[in-house]
């Protein structure tokens, strides 16, 4: 039951988000942080509530080249990176979960396209 919390944190990173070095303190996992906003990837606890508007970019349908994609891809190589700098074990393991968090997210965008 983790895919609302997926793709709230998915559409954070889109945003600009950025990976928070701090666990959730509810239950350690991974957790996004946008406008002072952090939102667990895990359990999808945040401090406080406040709707984001979606800017909708472009209609441009004849354009198959993703934006979303290319920021996604972005997100990997950072996340890559990071994973192969870590030597904390734990953390590596919430790197990977966001990892895998991103491609589920990758392959939902490409399935519905
Ligand atoms: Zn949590």
């Amino acid at each position: 039951m983790t895919e609302e919390f997926t793709k709230k944190a998915a559409e954070m990173l889109l945003k600009g988000a950025t990976l928070l070095s701090e666990p959730c303190p509810y239950c350690a996992g991974v957790r996004v942080m946008q406008e002072g906003q952090a939102l667990c990837v895990s359990c999808g606890r945040q401090p406080e509530k406040k709707e984001i508007p979606t800017p909708t970019t472009s209609n441009d349908t004849s354009n198959n080249t993703s934006p979303l994609e290319k920021i996604f891809e972005k997100k990997l190589e950072s996340l890559s990176k990071e994973l192969e700098q870590e030597k904390d074990h734990e953390k590596q393991q919430n790197i990977l979960k966001t990892i895998n968090t991103l491609l589920e997210t990758m392959e939902k965008m490409k399935g519905k396209q």
